[in-house]
């Protein structure tokens, strides 16, 4: 392996994966949902491959029937428009999104700045890109991990490239506000920097909580790459569809990586993904409502159970904090926990360069079925 992704190892969630498969624990550790996505949308997949459509490698960018519904998409919800053939790219989940964004738009040294703790693939995307990643931690403050302005504005240098920020934020359920993504836009314009944002949480946000995409924010139109994911807003995280929207030349920087990468993917259920973002408001209602009923579930839970709790205004995670239960270091915990409790959750502390900074926090996921939540709450309950 070479220097750039040595450090890596193997991904957390396939560690976790795996044990909880060893023990028979519950897996509340890697966010994935334990029931599919609408059947109308399997059943679209199911006819786009009976009729040939999809089998054989689609169109480079995407298919022009989910490239227009993704536009449809972002001007029906956020009112921001794109054209379909210049600023839409399909692409092999949120994963190839952000691995070609970052090979694309990263020379070797350029600085890229993301908050920590950060979802996994983003440090080992900026290694592969060559860059030098800057963490910039969210701390706890009021029941909620913050981004604190003024550190953000000083770790930009004259070296830094991008931004990469997510919203709502994984691991910590975090979504920023207004006025936060006002600074971020303000600070971006300012210093003539590009931004990531991934928003593949963009419709699991709860309570008074709103969704707002960067790129409608003023002057960051032009300079901002957005994610989304079918994996998350759908509940199919192995059909592997997710895409870029952004301006024609970040569009298509970001596609003369992803040509080298898989060149296309997930044929049919591209087909499929193009009907489900055309669903009717109420789908997209239903599934928050869903997971809210579940984060409260899980979230009071947990808080019974003795965990100190983070209680997410998005995504479907929740980050708790171990030291109310005597623990102090959450890869033990997390090691242990499938023996002690018969639960698998995930240490924060993997999404962290400043590994201190996370090591009381371990992440639970609660995109499961009311039953196993129940089932593990109650198993959790044991550890008090
Ligand atoms: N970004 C974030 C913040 C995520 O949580 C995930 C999925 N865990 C991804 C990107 C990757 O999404 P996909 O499965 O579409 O590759
Ligand atoms: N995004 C999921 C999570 O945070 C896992 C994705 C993966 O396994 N790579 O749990």
């Amino acid at each position: 392996l070479n220097r750039r992704l040595a450090e890596f190892g193997t991904t957390i969630f396939a560690e976790m994966s795996a044990l909880a498969t060893r023990t028979g624990a519950i897996n509340l550790g890697q966010g994935f949902p334990d029931t599919d996505g609408p059947e109308a949308v399997r059943e679209a997949a199911v006819r786009a491959l009976r009729e040939g459509r999809g089998n054989q490698y689609p169109p480079g960018p995407g298919v022009p029937e989910l490239r227009t519904a993704i536009a449809a998409h972002q001007r029906r919800r956020y009112g921001l428009s794109h054209d379909p053939d210049t600023e839409v790219l399909v692409t092999a989940g949120a994963t190839e999104a952000i691995a070609a964004t970052l090979l694309a738009l990263v020379e070797p040294g350029d600085e890229v700045i993301a908050f920590e703790p950060y979802y996994d693939s983003y440090a080992a995307s900026v290694a592969m890109a060559g860059g030098t990643r800057v963490p910039v931690t969210l701390r706890p403050h009021e029941g909620a991990f913050r981004l604190d302005l003024d550190e953000l504005r000083a770790a930009v240098t004259d070296r830094t490239r991008l931004l990469l920020i997510n919203t709502p934020h994984n691991p910590t359920g975090t979504v920023l506000t207004r006025e936060e993504l006002t600074a971020i836009a303000e600070l971006a314009v300012e210093r003539d920097l590009l931004v990531v944002t991934d928003e593949v949480y963009e419709h699991l946000v709860f309570d008074d909580a709103e969704h707002l995409p960067l790129a409608a924010f003023p002057g960051m139109r032009e300079r901002t790459v957005t994610i989304g994911s079918a994996g998350k807003t759908f509940s199919f995280t192995g059909w592997k569809v997710g895409w870029v929207t952004a301006a024609p030349p970040l569009v298509t920087a970001v596609r003369s990586a992803k040509q080298f990468l898989t060149y296309v993917a997930s044929g049919p259920f591209q087909y499929a993904v193009a009907e489900a973002l055309a669903l009717p408001d109420s789908y997209f209602a239903d599934f928050r409502a869903d997971m809210l009923a579940k984060r409260d579930l899980l979230a009071e839970g947990l808080a019974d159970a003795g965990f100190g709790v983070f209680k997410p205004a998005g995504t479907y995670f929740v980050t708790t904090d171990i030291r109310p239960l005597g623990e102090s270091d959450g890869f033990a915990f997390c090691r242990a926990l499938p023996e002690r409790a018969g639960v698998v959750a995930i240490p924060n502390a993997v999404f962290y360069d400043h590994r201190e900074e996370g090591a009381p926090f371990v992440r639970f996921a609660f995109c499961k079925r009311k039953d196993v939540l129940e089932e593990a709450v109650a198993r959790l309950r044991r550890l008090a």
